[in-house]
């Protein structure tokens, strides 16, 4: 039988500093060869205790292969460690070829290379905008020559984050060729002698200086060198934390997105990888559901697993507990399935189908009241696929009115009109808008057969076919927003929460009809101030009212603080009045909660 060969970085020293993925080649390996001395031979001690330990440090080439030869035909696990990661520097690339040309199979592990552990000891980042977004991994030339276009004059010039390896021992002629190459000698410099290891050294200083105090610390190898401003100057704000910057890139209306809770299916393993990362980008709360064998490769947070042969029943299940169905399998599949699930565009889930290369998300059903358009859209942005939208509205970029109630959040009170109206706005027939001015500027100003009447005073919205005399209506709803917060909770906080919240819900603060709190925040200074800004009213709530209602998520330090099982939810609930149900379960920050709840009307 044949044995293993394993190519395994070893990480800068720390023994953890190795990948799991090492040490478990490592508990398996009969003979482990390792590298001279920048391996840790602490690591060593992951193997077992019968395993053969080989300094490769006195073998020269041949004997390395022989060795890993004579290993491998004999059925033993083979582990070659090397230090940091092998592609740096590791001499690897012979012992491939070599491999190859013998016809033995091996794989490599990846490890920490002590340039990153270098950065980490530094507390530095190789790549801050506005001062550098590269970083050149060199060495100068020594024993082994550098190829002429990469002498370190040279690739120094180009001004950015350099990372040199192999070199310190001539850091004096080095730092003469940066300031030939027309680094200012003010350019910040640092040496890390022995990154990660007990006795690591760091050093900081300028190309001026850096050579005399790396001589003076009597450092002479086993270092890395690090050039560039990055080390010293604090750079621009990188946009990716820039709050403008993020408002832009996201959606920028949470109401373009879908809100609900997902479930994805997936059948094949290939199908699995692309749920998994649909789901990473749908939020925490979506689910993936798949055939146990595939359960190794889904995050227990988010998996769900139905028996051989289950599929259908788990299908049906989460047809009725999920807002959306994101099903990664052939269109086929999916719609046999809903065929005998389907009631009717008011009831049915959002279904979106995908291929699992991610290439298309087919919204299938429930488009636009049940949202499947948007989440197809969303789930296109998350895999770099096309969203397939087939509804005629949105081919002919028209605002339909079952979108505009699910965007809105409106509810439909004759859900029987919608077929009549739609087809007449199809047909290019007058339609007499009534809705707030806003709506109607943004959706329906531009086109002359919607004729605005006006809006009504508490936001409805009727449309009006004359011709046929059928009127659709549309109720707004309404919400409340429960508020639990510590002890003089700093208003902007309070309002950071709620604004997440909303966000997380799709709604905005025209939804909303009024904070609630328990009655011992009547003084709260930040919640007052926060609903203040906000243009709302607080609404408080006996400790004995917010007790009544049963809430999903009771709160063990409100009881022990205020003698409520729950502020944020209870007061939500009791704000939105009788039949009133949570469309925001609580959500913590670090100085309030809070939950929403949808008024019944
Ligand atoms: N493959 C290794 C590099 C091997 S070449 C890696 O990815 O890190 C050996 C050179 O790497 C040393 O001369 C030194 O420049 C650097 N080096 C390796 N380990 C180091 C450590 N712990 N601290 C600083 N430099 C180190």
């Amino acid at each position: 039988m044949a044995g293993t060969i394993t190519f395994v970085g070893a990480g800068p020293g720390a023994p953890d500093l190795i990948t799991l993925r090492g040490v478990e080649a490592l508990k398996r390996a009969d003979l482990v060869i390792y590298a001279g001395s920048l391996v840790n031979e602490q690591l060593l001690d992951y193997a077992p205790p019968a395993a053969r330990r080989v300094n490769s440090a006195g073998l020269d080439f041949t004997a390395v292969i022989a060795e890993i030869k004579a290993a491998y035909e004999a059925g033993k696990a083979v582990v070659r460690l090397h230090t940091g990661d092998p592609a740096m520097y590791g001499a690897v690339a012979e012992q491939y070829r070599e491999l190859d040309r013998l016809g033995l199979p091996y794989s490599v592990v990846p490890g920490v290379s002590s340039v990153f552990a270098a950065a980490a000891a530094l507390k530095t980042e190789f790549t801050m905008p506005g001062l550098s977004q590269s970083a050149i991994l060199t060495r100068d030339a020594g024993r082994t020559p550098v190829p002429d276009g990469e002498a370190l004059e040279k690739l120094a010039a180009c001004g950015c984050t350099l990372c040199i390896f192999l070199s310190v021992a001539g850091i004096r002629q080095l730092t003469q060729k940066l300031l030939a190459a027309g680094r200012s000698p003010q350019t910040p410099a640092a040496v890390v002698y022995r990154a990660s290891w007990p006795n690591e050294i760091v050093v900081r200083g300028t190309v001026a200086d850096i050579a005399g105090k790396v001589e003076a610390a009597g450092i002479k190898r086993q270092s890395i060198i690090i050039v560039g401003e990055v080390l010293e100057r604090s750079g621009e704000l990188s946009s990716l934390y820039n709050k403008h910057f993020a408002h832009g890139y996201r959606t920028a209306d949470p109401r373009d997105g879908f809100h609900g809770r997902c479930a994805l299916f997936a059948l094949s393993a290939q199908g699995t990888c692309k749920a998994v990362e649909i789901a990473a980008g749908l939020g925490d709360e979506a689910k993936v559901f798949v055939p146990e064998k595939h359960a190794h490769l889904v995050p227990c947070a988010r998996l769900e697993t139905y028996p051989e042969g289950g599929f259908a029943d788990t299908y049906t299940g989460a047809w009725k507990r999920f807002d959306a169905l994101v099903m990664v399998m052939a269109a086929g599949i999916v719609v046999r399935h809903a065929a005998k699930l389907c009631r009717s565009k008011l009831h049915d889930p959002a279904v979106v189908v995908c291929d699992e290369a991610g290439d298309y998300a087919v919204s299938l059903l429930s488009g636009h009241l049940g949202g499947a358009n948007r989440l197809a859209r969303a789930i296109a942005g998350i895999t770099g696929g096309k969203p397939v939208i087939t509804t005629a509205t949105d081919v002919r970029k028209l605002m339909a009115f079952d979108e505009l109630a699910a965007r809105f959040r409106y509810r439909l009170l004759n859900p029987k009109a919608l077929v009549r109206i739609a087809t007449a706005m199809l047909d290019g027939e007058a339609l007499e808008l009534t809705m707030p001015p806003a709506l109607f500027q943004n959706f329906y100003a531009d086109n002359p057969e919607f004729r605005y009447q006006g809006a009504s005073p508490d936001g409805a919205i009727q449309v009006r076919h004359a011709a046929s005399d059928t009127v659709l209506r549309l109720e707004k709803l309404r919400y409340a927003v429960g508020v639990g917060c510590r002890r003089n909770a700093p208003a902007e906080e309070i309002a950071a929460a709620v604004d997440a919240a909303l966000e997380t819900a799709g709604l905005v603060y025209d939804d909303i009809d009024c904070f609630a709190s328990i009655d011992l925040k009547q003084d709260e200074a930040g919640l007052l101030e926060a609903a203040k800004n906000a243009g709302k009213t607080v609404r408080f709530f006996t400790a004995a009212e917010l007790n009544r209602i049963e809430v999903p998520h009771p709160s063990l330090a409100a009881r022990e603080k205020l003698g409520v099982n729950s502020v944020s939810e209870a007061a939500a609930l009791l704000a939105a009045g009788p039949g009133a149900q949570l469309v925001l379960d609580k959500q913590i920050h670090s100085q309030a909660t809070v939950a929403i709840a949808e008024v019944k009307s």
